[in-house]
């Protein structure tokens, strides 16, 4: 078999595990990885929490790819887990909690960053933070992206706050927070975002878009910054979502059940593992765990370097434009999302292999026809995006 594992000398191993040339490599190492050290969890701090490991998901390799592209490039418009229950698309959003990296988040009311002074000097930010900076004080400091789960059944209130009704008791009438101002830039997962009320899901839609969401209760009101990216998941069993909301979701990958007898094995013994003593499960992943959290906030933080050259760039385009998609919105998760896989591999270049691996998960389910029962057409999808791509490719390069 052409991609059997590679059998790894155990001279061999220190080395790969120092040096990780591309989270893919990495994913595929750790997928088959059966265990390494036991590891203490000092610095971990999730000590009543311990998520399942990230690398100790089987298989489901392209929901893997999602995930952390998304962790790398926030850009790109977020991931949609499509897929019946029990696939472990829970799991492993959860399992991101290990892998969060930090991003600079602001000191003050209205969000302003060192880099907005950079961008557009000192008018582009408050007066107090215009002084702070003249007199060298940061405006923001480096925090830990954090994973927040909407409940299922939440109501517009709990989405976007209200009225506190504690403080009306005192005679003072307060608006509380809602979860969306505590999604400002972490993660929201909203779990079977296909069950919640049009009403909630426009109100999430529309933050994320924005960036930011007004709250008004009678004479009041407040303006909350909501810059995160959304995860979505649902299940298409219960219920479809309409084509505009699927449309605001960057990148989507169909869940399937795990087919192969030894992978399924595989699964249950690690979901064994796992139940019997969390903390000694999660241990025997942590060395590789980190090393992958580490890669990810490197190439988080050189994002900003890597181009998108014309020939990918016109590539992209005719691809969209073959395959008929309308959203302006799938340009914008196609080269964001092909940056990310760019950077993952450590180069500061799109290649049109980039666009390759990441065009069926940005450009699936956005043809109408195809949402409308895409559970029968999700395979000839993905081959229609691919097949449309080479033959754009082998017809422009018949002159090389
Ligand atoms: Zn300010």
């Amino acid at each position: 078999m052409e991609n059997e594992q590679k059998n790894l000398s155990p001279t061999e191993e220190p080395e790969l595990i120092k040096k990780v040339g591309s989270l893919q490599e990495l994913l595929r190492r750790a997928s088959g990885m059966s265990a390494v050290s036991e590891t203490e969890l000092e610095d971990a701090g999730i000590a009543e929490n311990i998520p399942f490991p990230f690398l100790a998901l089987v298989d489901q390799t392209e929901m893997k790819l999602a995930l952390l592209l998304s962790l790398i490039n926030p850009n790109l418009g977020g991931v949609l887990l499509v897929g019946p229950r029990g696939t472990g698309k829970t799991t492993a959003v959860r399992s991101l909690i290990d892998l969060l990296p930090k991003t600079k988040r602001s000191l003050c009311f209205y969000g302003c960053l060192e880099e907005d002074v950079e961008a557009g000097g000192m008018d582009a930010v408050c007066p107090d933070c215009a002084e702070k900076f003249g007199h060298g004080e940061p405006l923001s400091r480096l925090e830990k992206v954090r994973l927040v789960e909407l409940p299922l059944n939440s109501t517009m209130e709990d989405v976007v706050g209200g009225l506190d009704p504690r403080a009306e008791v005192h005679d003072r009438m307060r608006l509380k927070r809602g979860i969306l101002s505590r999604a400002d830039r972490n993660l929201l997962y909203v779990d079977e975002v296909n069950m919640l009320t049009d009403q909630v899901v426009d109100a999430i839609l529309d933050a994320a878009a924005q960036g930011q969401y007004t709250v008004r209760r009678g004479a009041m009101s407040a303006t909350y910054r909501s810059d995160f990216t959304l995860i979505g998941s649902m299940n298409p069993e219960e219920g479809r979502l309409r084509p505009q909301i699927m449309d605001r979701f960057g990148l989507r990958v169909i869940v399937e059940g795990l087919t192969k007898k030894e992978d399924r094995l595989n699964a249950y013994q690690r979901s064994r593992a796992y139940q019997e003593n969390k903390r000694a499960f999660w241990g025997r992943y942590w060395e590789e765990t980190r090393l992958l959290r580490d890669e990810i906030q490197a190439c988080r933080d050189d994002l900003n370097e890597v181009e998108l050259p014309d020939q990918a760039a016109q590539t992209g385009l005719e691809l969209i434009e073959a395959l008929e998609i309308d959203s302006l919105r799938a340009e914008i998760t196609l080269f964001e999302s092909a940056r990310a896989h760019a950077i993952a591999d450590s180069r500061k270049e799109v290649t049109l292999e980039d666009v390759r691996t990441v065009a069926p998960m940005a450009l699936r389910l956005r043809q109408s026809p195809f949402i409308e029962d895409y559970l029968h057409d999700q395979n000839s999808e993905t081959e229609l995006v691919l097949d449309t791509l080479d033959g754009m490719i082998t017809s422009s390069g018949d002159g090389e």
